[in-house]
């Protein structure tokens, strides 16, 4: 797989980078954290109409823009340097692909141009108690109701799950794992937004109780697929990772070339020297990764992507949890206080590293790729 960025991908970066640069701000952020939303919903709105941002990745037949999961990840790894506050993951990157890889065109039409137009947030519901992704350990049962169907059982640590309009669920049928689609004012449904560590993005809990669905997933079994957008949404976080990770080398280095002690920068003492360089090793390793990821997301090998998505996640959780701890570290004692934005990294740094699994369970799962 070449990993090669055009013009325009830079273009993109660069209008991207802008746009997060002003709209989230440490002091936005600080915010948004605070809210019950967690998203500012004039900045979602612009994200779509102006930048068509939302729908990057759904063919323009659906209303979207026609690009592929590079663009996104470009997106994804600017988000992460500025730590958006919004429902980018849960809807841009795992409803959309979800609906791309299952639902027939009736579902796309009805869907997809709500979610690019900004008007729709959706998420995707696969973990239940243990929080894990996995497919085939899914154990919540969806009934056929008439031409309907309807759902038990609780889904937890759903991205943006307390703010979707619609959730599509994974639940079992008789003939395996299928995808539904609920909507967020569904009866019989509720919803509890969880306490998180990293208060820039929000997890539900998500209750259903009999709850009305429509299988948008036809009558297969759409256990692939599924794996597929998990695969797709680590890759996408993964790229996330690097640019957080590459936002805290940024400020280290520039903090170590102005703080001076013992009348020197403390950059040039081995113990901050050694820091940054170590850090800047570990993100340029952690970013060649996510970009081979992304670039797999948007290529056609399934067995490559799988790969790719956990290698990926296995190196970035890793150097973007080290880069915020020894940012911290590299600040002194300011570094370590609720005013200084050191922590905020450091938060969504330890949470990402266990979404869509630690960093020992994608090198598990890697072992078992390699039929280990
Ligand atoms: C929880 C907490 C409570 C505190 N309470 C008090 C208090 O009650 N009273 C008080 O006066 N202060 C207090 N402090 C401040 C504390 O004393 C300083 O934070 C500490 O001495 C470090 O100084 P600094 O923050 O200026 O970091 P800096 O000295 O600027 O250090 C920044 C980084 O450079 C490194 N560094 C600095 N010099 C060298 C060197 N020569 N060689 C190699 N590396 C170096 C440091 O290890 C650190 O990683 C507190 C700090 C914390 C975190």
């Amino acid at each position: 797989m070449e990993v090669v960025f055009t013009s325009e991908h830079e273009e993109l970066r660069q209008t991207v980078r802008r746009f997060m640069q002003a709209q989230s701000t440490e002091q936005t952020v600080r915010r948004l954290m605070e809210t019950d939303s967690g998203y500012d919903a004039r900045t979602w709105e612009r994200m779509a109409s102006e930048l068509s941002l939302i729908g990057l990745a759904a063919p323009e037949k659906f209303g979207g823009a026609g690009y592929t999961a590079i663009e996104l990840g470009i997106v994804m790894e600017e988000m992460g340097r500025e730590l958006f506050c919004g429902p980018y993951l849960s809807t841009a990157v795992l409803a959309t692909s979800a609906l791309l890889r299952c639902a027939d065109d009736a579902a796309k039409s009805r869907l997809l141009p709500a979610i690019a137009s900004g008007k729709t947030i959706a998420t995707v519901a696969i973990a239940e108690e243990n929080g894990r992704y996995d497919i085939g350990a899914i154990a919540m049962r969806a009934a056929r109701d008439g031409a309907k169907w309807r759902l038990d059982g609780v889904k937890n640590y759903v991205l943006d799950g307390h703010c979707a309009d619609v959730v599509l669920v994974a639940a079992r049928t008789d003939r395996g794992v299928g995808l539904f689609e609920v909507e967020g004012k569904a009866a019989n449904f509720s919803r509890a937004s969880l306490p998180t560590l990293d208060l820039t993005r929000k997890l539900a809990r998500l209750t259903f109780n009999g709850t009305p669905a429509t299988l948008i997933s036809g009558d297969s079994d759409a256990t692939a697929a599924l794996n597929h957008v998990v695969a797709v949404g680590s890759a996408m976080l993964a790229v996330e990772q690097v640019g957080g990770a590459q936002r805290c080398l940024e400020m280290s280095v520039d903090y170590a070339k102005t703080r001076l002690q013992f009348g020197r920068p403390i950059g040039s003492f081995q113990a901050i020297k050694h820091k940054c360089a170590d850090m800047l090793v570990e993100t340029e390793f952690a970013r060649s990764a996510a970009y081979h990821a992304i670039f797999c997301a948007a290529g056609d090998d399934e067995n490559e992507l799988q790969m790719a998505s956990h290698m990926a996640r296995s190196y970035c959780s890793e150097a973007y949890f080290r880069a915020t701890a020894d940012n911290i570290q590299i600040h002194g004692g300011m570094g370590f206080t609720w005013e200084h934005p050191a922590h905020l990294y450091f938060k969504r740094a330890r949470a990402s590293s266990i979404l869509f699994g630690d960093p020992i369970e994608h090198r598990q799962e890697l072992g078992a790729l390699l039929a280990l």
